[in-house]
């Protein structure tokens, strides 16, 4: 730890220098975040009215373009199917940062009773099923063009290179397809130019908990180092032999030997790994057969690693490995197991939060931040924050006597109230970042 102690000590030399700098634009951060937040709330009502699922966002794309093209900022569409770039070039030299708003809605139906709620259905896994911006990204689109409003108003006095980015299908894609943060920097996002650091904001709409308020409007959060956990999903398949259930001498019964798998899965987290390193393995389905008295030929088990660490990961697919293989040879039965690495860790660089937590602090007041401990969630965030550093926070979205079902529900809800205190806290990271002092 001593390194990042100094590197942080060495930071801190410079920050009267960037505070001054910062506060003398924030006031006129905050008065152009109000004149523009109207506009960007009616752009946030047409989102969430119309929601769009991951890899499907053309509406949703087109009105971003439109809106950067107004702007007369640079925009590239199509990348990774409908993501949008738009390049804000300032008059005086200065670094590039990206800044990434994600953009899809999920089949989800909903249940608010917000005026411009969302009817609309949409395919996913092929059945029709409502749709519905229950995460917050409508809110994260309307922030981010306002955040592209108010810097490309202060176009002659910008330092460097914004590069807005608009991601599709942060929460997965359709089967067989690709998509989201991932095929962008495939796509080669960062190639050109290639930024300095890249910014991500979350709204948070979670119900109150005994972890913190972070929900509340206008709190923000984050989490210094790794953030949230790397995903990871798993498929695996236990073949026995079929027979008359009433003959199970005649079977190799594969339900009983996923039985065992299942609580034998259960020992990797609790007697193999560290109890200090937070890890998760879950079993999120198990399939197989067709009749009460049939036993079937085979079980299909399905599940999620989440893990902060590669090394944890490594220790987890071996032993399940280990596991399967054991309890299925001593039943005579064999199996398959596949994982897909779907999202890596998210990791806070260290030198970028400790340079950036004070502009959170110094815009929703010191009160309102806090350091939150990693959550097991994934983001595809990840995949840029490998690239060049990141950082990445939580704006509480929920004001008091409102309420919300949490993330991922019918009942989710976040305020537009987020939008302008959003804008505020984007807009000033950036400028900070663009405007502090280099080496
Ligand atoms: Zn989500
Ligand atoms: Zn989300």
């Amino acid at each position: 730890m001593p390194i990042r102690y100094l590197v942080i000590q060495a930071f801190a030399l410079s920050v009267p220098v960037l505070s001054l700098l910062a506060q003398s634009h924030d006031g006129s951060i905050a008065s152009a975040a109000d004149r523009v937040a109207p506009r960007m709330i009616e752009y946030r009502h047409t989102i969430h009215r119309h929601p769009e699922l991951g890899n499907r966002e053309f509406k949703t794309s087109q009105l971003v373009a439109e809106h950067l093209k107004r702007l007369g900022l640079e925009v590239r569409t199509g990348i990774a199917h409908t993501g949008v770039v738009g390049l804000l070039k300032g008059k005086l030299p200065g670094p590039v940062v990206a800044v990434r708003a994600d953009m899809d809605g999920l089949p989800v139906t909903e249940a608010t009773d917000l005026p411009f709620r969302s009817t609309d259905k949409g395919t996913y896994q092929g059945r029709e099923v409502g749709v519905a911006h229950a995460c917050g990204h409508d809110l994260h689109v309307a922030i981010q063009l306002g955040v592209a409003s108010v810097l490309s108003g202060m176009r002659d006095s910008l330092p460097g290179t914004v590069m807005f980015i608009f991601q599709p299908a942060e929460e997965g894609v359709p089967e067989g397809e690709r998509g989201g943060a991932k095929m962008m920097v495939e796509e080669g996002v960062f190639s050109n130019p290639r930024p300095a650091a890249v910014l991500g904001m979350h709204v948070d709409g979670d119900p109150p908990d005994q972890e913190g308020d972070d929900e509340r409007l206008g709190r923000a959060s984050y989490t210094p180092g790794p953030a949230m956990a790397s995903a990871t999903s798993w498929k695996a398949v236990i073949k026995g032999r079929p027979a008359h259930a009433s003959t199970p001498h005649l079977s190799v019964d594969p339900i009983v030997v996923a039985s065992e798998v299942v609580l034998a899965l259960q020992t990797i987290r609790s007697r193999n790994l560290d109890p200090r390193v937070p890890s998760v393995l879950t079993v999120g389905i198990i399939r197989g057969g067709t009749r009460h008295n049939i036993i079937p030929a085979e079980v299909e088990l399905e599940g999620t690693i989440r893990t902060f660490d590669k090394a944890v990961q490594d220790t987890i697919e071996t032993r399940m490995r280990e596991i399967f293989d054991g309890i299925t040879k001593s039943a005579r039965a064999t199996f398959s197991l596949e994982f897909n690495r779907s999202h890596p860790v998210t990791v806070n660089d260290s030198l970028l939060t400790a340079r950036l937590a004070p502009t959170l602090e110094r815009v929703v007041g010191k009160a309102n931040v806090r350091q939150r401990p990693p959550i097991t969630g994934a983001e595809d965030f990840s995949y840029f924050a490998n690239e060049v550093p990141g950082f990445y926070f939580f704006l509480g979205a929920v004001p008091p006597g409102k309420k919300s079902g949490g993330h991922h529900t019918p009942t989710f809800y976040a305020d537009d109230g987020a939008v302008p205190i959003g804008i505020r806290v984007m807009t000033g990271l950036v400028l900070d970042f663009l405007s502090a002092p280099r080496s």
